[in-house]
């Protein structure tokens, strides 16, 4: 199987190394970046099979980087899934009307966190095959 690549996009240096690391760990391609503006052209570059996004970043937020992202036929098709601080009501509505496949809520739990995200690409996976 072809090894995936996620991006990562976080301004906690804490979050993103734990993150970065679990990945590697299990074999995906990771890259981490700070800020949305930055991933914006990253990713339509590298077309990444999925995007990790932080909420609260500096200057843009991720949630409008997400909209952007889902608005950009370079990017249209790449799954986003937010992972959030805060377990607030409503962010994972905010996240699902942004377009994103998927919601995780941190602290990034260490046992777990790739397991979820492996059964969110498998969701996202099964979607992909039963609209065709
Ligand atoms: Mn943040």
């Amino acid at each position: 199987m072809k090894t995936k690549t996620i991006v990562i996009v976080e301004d906690n240096e804490l979050n993103l190394e734990l993150a970065i690391d679990l990945l590697e760990i299990h074999g995906y391609n990771v890259l981490g970046i700070r800020s949305a503006e930055e991933a914006l052209h990253l990713i339509a570059r590298l077309q990444p099979d999925l995007v990790l996004m932080d909420i609260a970043l500096p200057g843009m937020d991720g949630l409008e980087a997400a909209k952007r992202l889902k608005s950009d036929e370079k990017t249209v098709h790449i799954p986003v899934v937010v992972v959030s601080a805060h377990a607030m009501q409503g962010d994972r509505e905010s996240a699902v009307s942004a377009g994103c496949a998927g919601y995780m809520t941190k602290p990034i739990q260490t046992r777990t966190f790739v397991q979820s995200i492996e059964k969110l690409m498998e969701e996202i996976d099964d979607l992909r095959i039963g609209s065709r």
